[in-house]
């Protein structure tokens, strides 16, 4: 296993689906310290994001920065069931599955 990027809650959901649509298995770690952010040092306390295989970080990190790129070009929008923010590319909620 092999950490590839710690970020926010919502991005890192987003991330993970991601790597899963190009057959990438990851797992998030830490996803619920931010309870605790306060004890311990804020860039320990946001989830990360673990490789399975690290011979997929060439094509992880590869994707992470087109998934960046069509972020800031096409922006994000708002799931109508769960309010969850969902990249435009997105045709499924990452969070309920709902149709976008
Ligand atoms: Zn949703």
């Amino acid at each position: 296993m092999e950490l590839l990027i710690r970020t926010d809650r919502v991005q890192v959901h987003l991330l993970r689906q991601l790597l899963a649509m190009h057959g990438i298995k990851a797992h998030i770690f830490n996803e619920h310290m931010q309870s605790v952010a306060g004890e311990v040092p804020l860039d320990a306390a946001l989830p990360q994001l673990w490789l399975d295989d690290e011979l997929d970080r060439v094509r992880a990190l590869a994707l992470l920065r087109e998934h960046e790129v069509s972020r800031q070009r096409t922006g994000s929008h708002y799931c109508r069931q769960c309010r969850e923010e969902n990249p435009a590319s997105f045709e499924l909620c990452w969070h309920c599955g709902a149709e976008l």
